[in-house]
């Protein structure tokens, strides 16, 4: 199976990664919805958030900390930022990696598209 969200993670596919720990990476969105927008992402394949289960709530939540961790850094965190995961179809999920959007850097509207 060829996922080229697991394909960056391994490093042969290019991104601009921001953020890197065990299990989790960050790299810029390659079509940018706001000025700043990174995705973070499982090292390990999950193809949905449908796909998870109890014994991934740390991951998930490791997710969570790394954009928060991400935004910090940045210094955005008290200015405020997004983040999403869209599950299949109808919430037009694309690639089948899940993955977290970190939105921020200009005011985003509510409720969104
Ligand atoms: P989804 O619509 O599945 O929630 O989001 C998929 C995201 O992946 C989109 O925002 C899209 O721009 C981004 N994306 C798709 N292909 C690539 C790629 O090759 N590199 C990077 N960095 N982002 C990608
Ligand atoms: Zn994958």
């Amino acid at each position: 199976m060829t996922c080229l969200f697991c394909q960056i993670a391994d490093g042969t596919q290019p991104a601009d990664i921001v953020y890197n720990d065990d299990d989790v990476i960050g790299f810029r969105d390659i079509n940018p919805q706001a000025p700043q927008h990174v995705l973070f992402i499982p090292r390990r394949h999950v193809g949905t958030i449908n796909d998870f289960d109890s014994a991934d709530a740390a991951l998930i939540g490791r997710l969570t900390l790394a954009a928060q961790h991400y935004a910090g850094e940045q210094g955005f965190d008290e200015e405020g930022y997004r983040v999403v995961m869209n599950c299949n179809r109808m919430a037009g999920q694309t690639v089948y990696h899940v993955h977290l959007h970190l939105l921020a850097g200009r005011p985003l509207h509510w409720p969104p598209g």
